[in-house]
């Protein structure tokens, strides 16, 4: 009985250990920017994976990868995807364990001889992090054709690199078409990334949506000048301008309802220590699970940013970096991944995700749903994080036996 189907939790720790070696750090943990030399090293091991486990691959314009089980049926596929690119101090499984879950899903599948109506499609989407070209979820904004495939190619990364030129550079830039492929469902296996199951003792998340995201970079340009020789009065600092920024956000954060806001990112130049900077460039990442109160966010750092810049005499310009309402995915798939998770025997707990992930490109156009596992101390974008083996196989069960639900065992075959 497909029930009592369960996935080969030895198999897929030796996966990710093997993607782990590929941009391994010293210390641990690993640094796999999209689209380096060390993305294409994985995506070459992935897709040698997909062709062992005799998944018909595709690799598209903007070099997402997707390996497809065919199903008794034409049709669009049940495709349960995520990334393998990772932040400069990544941790192994942010990303890849969703993708690899998916090889999972299909070789249980396959050794059980079970057959589906619909097809299923394992995908790994280009540059889901941000890390190095912003949007984040990148690859799969134009495989949902949110984002047009010419203008992220455009994109300039932090390095001055850009998205084409790097696609074209490591052979990843695919034939296939983009931005009209349909799906019949998506699901995405992901590790939490927050302390929130490990506090409560629960094993799965069944995820009801993303909160909002918006991310801005500020340049404040004012009046270099000597350090010792300038009074305070007539300065016009954009050091100064930029640090009360960053309180500005601490103290929105506070006061707004499920407010977070972080500055990742500032620059002061020249950055010498007896000169009054001449320009300070910084981001700021705010997110909120409602949108109004995610505008509000926005117009109040607008507003109060407008007036610190006019009391120092310096300018501000905005640039949009990145812009997300909150996500709302399908309530009856979250409903499903409640039930399996709970047949398995494992606790289950509804929540809305704090970080964004591929599945929001997805979610305007197919049922969308995500599962999610404990992150060790809630750290992740960091080298220590961890998810205990026990807490990998449960995920992947329940991607498997949700992927199945939706995928349709065709009766009569063996194991349906
Ligand atoms: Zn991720």
């Amino acid at each position: 009985m497909s029930r009592n189907l369960r996935i080969d939790a030895a198999r897929l720790q030796d996966r990710l250990a093997r993607m782990a070696r590929i941009g391994a750090l010293p210390g641990g943990g690993v640094c796999r920017l999209a689209l380096t030399d060390q993305d294409r090293e994985a995506r070459l091991l992935l897709v040698a994976w997909m062709e062992e486990l005799g998944l018909e691959v595709v690799v598209d314009a903007i070099g997402n990868i997707t390996g497809t089980r065919a199903g008794t049926e034409p049709g669009p596929p049940v495709m349960l995807g995520s990334h393998i690119d990772t932040v400069a101090t990544g941790g192994i499984y942010d990303g890849t364990l969703g993708v690899l879950a998916g090889l999972e899903v299909v070789a249980t599948l396959d050794e059980a001889g079970i057959r589906t109506r619909h097809p299923i499609a394992v995908a790994a989407f280009t540059g889901e992090e941000g890390a190095r070209f912003a949007p984040d979820m990148l690859g799969a904004l134009v495989h949902q054709g949110a984002l047009g495939l010419e203008e992220a190619r455009a994109i300039v990364g932090i390095d001055g690199t850009t998205v084409g030129a790097e696609l074209d550079r490591i052979g990843q830039a695919g034939p296939a078409p983009v931005g009209t492929e349909r799906v019949r469902a998506f699901l995405e296996l992901h590790i939490e990334q927050g302390p929130r199951l490990e506090a409560e003792g629960t094993v799965i998340g069944a995820v009801t949506g993303v909160q909002g995201i918006s991310w801005a970079e500020y340049t404040i340009e004012g009046t270099s000048n000597h350090a010792g020789t300038t009074p305070m009065a007539m300065r016009h600092d954009p050091g100064l301008v930029a640090a009360a920024l960053a309180v500005l956000v601490r103290r929105l954060a506070g006061e707004i309802e499920g407010q977070v806001g972080t500055v990742g990112r500032l620059a002061l130049e020249p950055g010498l220590v007896n000169v009054i900077p001449a320009r300070a460039v910084m981001t700021v990442d705010l997110r909120n699970p409602d949108e109004a109160r995610l505008q509000a966010a926005e117009a109040r750092l607008g507003d109060e940013l407008a007036r610190l810049a006019a009391a120092e005499g310096v300018t501000v310009t905005r640039r949009t970096l990145a812009r997300f309402p909150p996500k709302l995915f399908d309530d009856a798939l979250v409903g499903r991944v409640e039930a399996e998770a709970r047949a398995l025997g494992h606790s289950v707990t509804r929540m809305a995700s704090g970080a964004g992930h591929d599945a929001q490109a997805f979610a305007p156009n197919a049922p969308t749903a995500m599962i999610f596992v404990p992150s060790r101390g809630g750290i992740s974008h960091n080298t220590t994080e961890y998810t205990a083996p026990e807490h990998v196989e449960a995920g992947a069960n329940v991607l498997l036996h949700t992927a199945l639900a939706l995928a349709m065992p065709v009766a009569g075959e063996g194991g349906a």
